[in-house]
């Protein structure tokens, strides 16, 4: 009877609040995603950044909770990247080299085009170019994810509002005077990766390779933790200064697949740790503000990267691993998903990648 009594009264005061709360008020848990893309990392990379860091705790075992994606694409069960780019970004199956649109040539729309519709801030930071079909699904619609001249022109038209990278190149090609375009635009443009440390306002676009950025092993430094929080810092301003619902950030590294398509173990382990301090720059901004939900997952699998004893006697203690590659392209095996903050406990399990995009424009109230 106390218990009934207390649990009515409890209610009472649940009932008197939610009388005393503004209708407009605000009840969505996330309201700002850094969805952080491995490109081509597979288990077998992050088992790989465990084992050679001695197996210390890296950010991918801080998860507070994880999940797995299936890969494949509409017409292939090994994806590339422009279809698993549009799975996790619009939350469609397409043909393998298509962007953002159906196998029938449809457009859908991506949780970053839905959610500069709805009034966030979004940006995109990545080590390739930002043409390429990972970053370009986020925010272009191509039947072939080489029409450079097309992912441009939807680049200017998506309103990103902050966005690093490389490729100046395919910019130039179709025009000459890019910058002015961009300028038109309402972009600052930042030619000198220099300008990131000081640079200010709400639109940015940052090119600094005339194609990818450099690879980790040839001086690329600190460039994409330094642009995730220089992102992170733009957009969290720019949410506040103009009263936006929140953002919605890409982060890619880009580059653990490329390296794992020329079979360049100690060039993938340096990419890995790279795109591992860019997460640790993620996560510490969701640990200070609440509300912030990273998500850190592949497109897919590069390589049928495995991770064997050279002894094949099991009873012996090991005498070492080797880290082996089983093709030159993409494999079709599931990709894990790791989650950090607010809203991590609703995504788990086995599902598709296309189920993953949905559950996140979910969450921050964007799918339509
Ligand atoms: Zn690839």
């Amino acid at each position: 009877m106390r218990k009934i009594l207390l649990l009515a009264s409890l209610c009472c005061v649940a009932c008197c609040t939610t009388e005393n709360v503004a209708p407009q008020e605000d009840q969505r848990e996330v309201k700002n995603i850094i969805y952080m893309i491995g490109d081509g990392m597979g288990l077998a990379h992050v088992s790989m950044l465990q084992i050679e860091g001695g197996y210390e705790p890296t950010v991918f075992d801080q998860a507070d909770n994880v999940a797995l994606i299936t890969t494949y694409s509409a017409n292939n069960r090994v994806t590339d990247s422009a279809a698993a780019g549009t799975a996790l970004a619009c939350g469609y199956k397409t043909n393998n080299s298509m962007i953002g649109v159906t196998p029938d040539s449809v457009e859908v729309r991506s949780i970053i085009e839905k959610a500069h519709d709805k009034n966030f801030a979004t940006g995109i930071a990545v080590t390739c170019y930002i043409q390429h079909a990972t970053p370009a699904s986020f925010y272009s619609h191509l039947m072939d994810r080489d029409d450079k001249k097309k992912a441009n022109e939807d680049f200017i038209a998506s309103g990103v509002d902050v966005a690093f990278g490389g490729g100046r190149v395919y910019f130039e090609r179709f025009d000459k005077d890019y910058v002015q375009t961009l300028t038109n635009a309402g972009y600052n443009v930042l030619l000198d990766e220099a300008q990131l440390a000081t640079v200010e306002g709400d639109k940015v676009v940052g090119l600094f390779a005339d194609r990818s950025m450099n690879k980790i092993l040839e001086g690329r430094g600190d460039y994409l933790a330094n642009a995730t929080a220089k992102a992170l810092e733009l957009l969290d301003k720019n949410v506040k200064n103009n009263s936006r619902e929140g953002f919605v950030l890409m982060v890619e590294g880009s580059k653990i697949d490329f390296r794992t398509h020329d079979h360049e173990t100690e060039a993938i382990l340096a990419e890995m740790r790279d795109f591992e301090k860019a997460i640790k720059v993620a996560k510490e901004y969701a640990d200070k503000n609440p509300g912030t939900l990273v998500v850190v997952c592949a497109d897919h699998e590069t390589a049928g990267t495995t991770i064997v004893s050279n002894e094949s006697d099991f009873r012996l203690s090991e005498s070492g691993i080797e880290y082996k590659y089983s093709t030159l392209g993409h494999s079709g095996v599931m990709v894990p998903v790791y989650l950090y903050g607010a809203g991590a406990e609703a995504i788990n399990g086995v599902m598709d990648n296309t189920e993953l995009s949905w559950k996140l424009q979910e969450l921050i109230g964007v799918k339509e």
